[in-house]
């Protein structure tokens, strides 16, 4: 690339992301200055235009950023896929985002009739579905039995070595989002039914269950398993088995029956567990931000926020303190972390609307708003500190606003 096309295209990055007007621009039309004159240069040297087209507040940062931040975001699209005769399944750990030390994502594809074979593990997990429709199954330590089907916006929740499964329905199965509260969690290392049978001499099988020792002579090799393809099951009432009984509280839940916090530009949908008592460590908001809209400046109180961006496109501006800030951009498939009581916002940054989830590792969702802050503190204090005038604090919203603006 030459130089007047590599700077024509930093300036359309800095303009906020019209890429294609910009590399029109660079064919036809004048030089475009960079946004901030006198700062930065071309770059005349190699690089992937993709990827920078991707990164408008990376490639050219808003002035206000300032200082070293750990990197707060990784893709999907950047993570190893491993496929099976069933699915495929990818995740973003610890080992990937290395700063998420208390969450890992996994994201995984069924097909149709496809079974993540039963397991179970240390960390408890907490899934939203993105595509499709799948039954789920687990029993809880007091022999109570639970079978649910599950379609888009729908979540679930199975505590720590609770034991499950997950499979694909419908013409074209299922994907869905995996949230684990240990960075550490390892999809491919989990407790597999083949693996232990393997590991078990047949003469204990045989004495456990009280059958014959070759009984279990054609168990496959968990290798052949973990993700794996089978026939879409029947519908879910032939599934109903006499006399058992349900878990307390149901390790599902119907995220888009709820009402959301609505407001001009956007909605939240929160689930913790006031509405969802089962999900007792992770606590989650689904947003929806407008077009032109923002998740408000606010922090959280509680732990840090894990993010997954499922449509859209969007900056996250993060306040880390000491004069320190960063921007990131992202887009579907995306994954963002926000360290604990760091302030930031979310930008749409694109023309159609922009949905993620708010993930947390708490048994409830709290953030803390700075407009309402500044609305409900006394306005001499507030004066005193940002010198601003009567009419710019009559601005401020004493009721929290999340999306902005109301
Ligand atoms: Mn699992
Ligand atoms: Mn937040």
């Amino acid at each position: 690339m030459d130089p007047i096309t590599r700077r024509t295209m930093l300036a359309g990055t800095a303009a906020g992301g019209v890429f294609a007007s910009s590399l029109a621009r660079a064919q036809t039309g004048p030089i475009v200055e960079p946004k901030r004159p006198g700062h930065g240069g071309t770059n005349p040297g190699p690089d992937n235009q993709t990827i920078d087209r991707m990164n408008p507040n990376i490639l050219v940062p808003p002035a206000q950023d300032h200082g070293t931040l750990p990197n707060l975001r990784f893709r999907f699209g950047d993570s190893h896929m491993r496929l099976e005769s069933g699915g495929w399944t990818r995740q973003i750990t610890v080992r990937e985002l290395g700063v998420s030390k208390n969450i890992a994502g996994v994201n995984m594809r069924l097909n149709a009739g496809g079974i993540r074979e039963l397991h179970w593990h240390k960390a408890a997990e907490w899934a939203y579905m993105l595509y499709g429709t799948a039954r789920i199954t687990a029993i809880d330590a007091d022999g109570n039995r639970f079978v649910d089907d599950v379609g888009v916006g729908d979540l679930w929740y199975f505590p720590s070595g609770i034991p499950h499964s997950i499979q694909g329905l419908g013409s074209d199965g299922c994907e869905f989002l995996l949230v684990f509260d240990d960075g550490e969690f390892d999809e491919d290392n989990t407790f597999l039914l083949s693996d232990w049978f393997k590991h078990v001499p047949p003469e204990v099988l045989a004495k456990n269950f009280g059958v014959s020792a070759d009984a279990f002579a054609k168990v496959p090799d968990p290798s052949e398993l973990y993700i794996f393809a089978a026939q879409v099951p029947g519908p879910l009432d032939t599934d109903k088995m006499a006399g058992a009984t349900q878990p307390p509280n149901t390790f599902s839940h119907r995220l888009m029956a709820q009402d959301p916090i609505r407001t001009k530009s956007g909605t939240v949908r929160i689930a913790d567990t006031k509405n969802f008592p089962a999900s007792v460590t992770i606590a989650s908001g689904l947003v929806e931000v407008n077009p032109g809209a923002m998740r408000e400046l606010h922090w959280h109180p509680n732990t840090d926020e894990w993010l997954y961006f499922i449509e859209g496109t969007a900056r996250l501006g993060v306040f880390a303190g000491s004069g320190q800030a960063r921007t990131f951009d992202f887009s579907a498939g995306d994954v963002g972390f926000v360290p604990f009581a760091m302030g930031h916002y979310i930008e749409n940054t694109g023309s159609t609307p922009v949905r993620f989830l708010e993930i947390f590792k708490s048994n409830y969702y709290a953030d803390v708003s700075l407009n309402q802050w500044l609305a409900l503190t006394p306005r001499e204090l507030v004066e005193a500190h940002l010198r601003v005038d009567q009419a710019t604090i009559d601005a401020f919203h004493k009721l929290k606003s999340p999306v902005v603006p109301v």
